[in-house]
Parts: C-alpha cells; structure tokens; sequence
C-alpha cells in the first residue's frame, strides 16, 4: 500500500483538529459517485463532500487576494458580452458596481438595462454569464439600494455585501455534485483542503468531510 507523502499531503479531521491528525498519512481510494471523494488514512476511511471542499478553498483564497490588496485574478473576454437586466437588477447592480469590480468583475452600463461584461474572475465558467450575474444580485437583493445614514451603517453593509458576493463567488467557482474529477484533481482538492485555515466546513456551515474510524467499523461488523 502506498501512501502520499505526510509533510506534502497531510489532511486533518475532528473538530477541533488535533495536531497530530494535521500529520496523518492518507491514500486517494476514488470517487464516489461524481461527488464524494474517498480517502483512506490512519484512522480508517474519510468521505471528503467535493463542493463543500472546494467551495471552501476558493473562499479562503479569494478572500486571501482582497485582504492583501491583491487583485483578484480575472479573465479578459476576447468579445465583452451584454446581458440584459432587469429595472430591480440594474438599480442592484447600479449600488453594488464597485463590490463587482473587487472581486474580479469589470462591469459597464451600456444604455437601458443593458450592461456589459468586459472580465470575470478567473475561476468562473463564461458559459454561465448572465445566469451567474442575475443569481450574484439575487443574493444581494435583500440590501437596500438606499444611502446608510452613519459611517458605521455603511460600513457594516460594505462588509456584509462583500462577503455576500464572496460566499457566492467561491460556490459557484466551485465543482458540482456530478463533476467528474481526475485522480490528480482528487488529490490535488484534498491536499488544498488540508491547508485551509478552516477545512472542517464549507462557506454555508456544512461539513467538508465524514470521517468513519477503524473501531466504528469494528463496532458495526461486532468484532468488539
Ligand atoms: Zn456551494
């Protein structure tokens, strides 16, 4: 049986994790129907949720670049796209334009309820453009278009659009339930996970990951 190498790619389980899971050895057994990844390590067998892992490790490294000023990669498309809004759509997207361009967007009004899409950040998929700017102001559409009245209104209400559009950008930069992952791709999300700051759960409080110990085992084949 080979293991991956521990100090490349440690995984850790438990909440909360103790050092010493941080260091177990593991072994990628497969996936579970397109959605779960299996893992063999030193306690017994680890069930890793692949959206939720993902999801998390986008989050962590998107939020990473905003917090270091860095800009959020993004990707330039060749021919900008138009997407027609609606009134409610365009007055979201009107109050929360610069929330946009932090995390990757280069969005314009183009006439009407037209806007145009210039870049997106790197991780999202074109094909799903306008469904993915309309489900972006969806979930914003519980904040007002309207001026706070103090600093400390406005302030909160920056944080809280920001982490809106950053909990959403990392779900749907994420792999489905039903993605086909290679071994590589396997082995690569859960080594990522590993070294989140929070792997335990994903950005919407479900778990990464399941884990079924060698005496659970025991218990239910009542070898114990
Ligand atoms: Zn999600």
């Amino acid at each position: 049986m080979s293991y991956q190498d521990a100090t490349e790619t440690s995984v850790s389980f438990g909440q909360p994790p103790p050092r010493e899971d941080m260091q177990q050895q593991w072994r990628l057994i497969t996936q579970l129907h397109r959605s779960y990844i299996l893992i063999e390590n030193e306690k017994g067998l680890l069930l890793i949720d692949q959206h939720a892992a993902h999801e998390r490790i986008n989050y962590e490294r998107i939020a990473e670049q905003m917090d270091g000023n860095d800009a959020v990669q993004k990707q330039l498309l060749a021919v900008p796209q138009t997407i027609e809004l609606s009134l409610k759509e365009k007055n979201l997207l009107t109050a929360h334009l610069p929330h946009f361009n932090d995390i990757g967007f280069e969005l314009e009004f183009f006439g009407g309820n037209t806007v145009l899409v210039r870049a997106l950040p790197l991780s999202l998929r074109t094909s799903e453009l306008p469904a993915l700017i309309r489900n972006l102001l969806n979930d914003l559409s519980g904040e007002s278009a309207e001026c706070e009245n103090t600093t400390d209104e406005l302030k909160e209400k920056t944080k809280r659009v920001r982490r809106t559009l950053l909990y959403a950008l990392a779900c749907r930069s994420a792999v489905m339930f039903g993605d086909v992952l290679s071994e590589e791709e396997q082995r690569a999300l859960v080594s990522e996970l590993a070294k989140t700051k929070n792997n335990q759960s994903c950005v919407h409080g479900r778990p990464t990951s399941y884990q079924i110990s060698l005496d659970d085992l025991a218990k239910w084949f009542k070898r114990k």
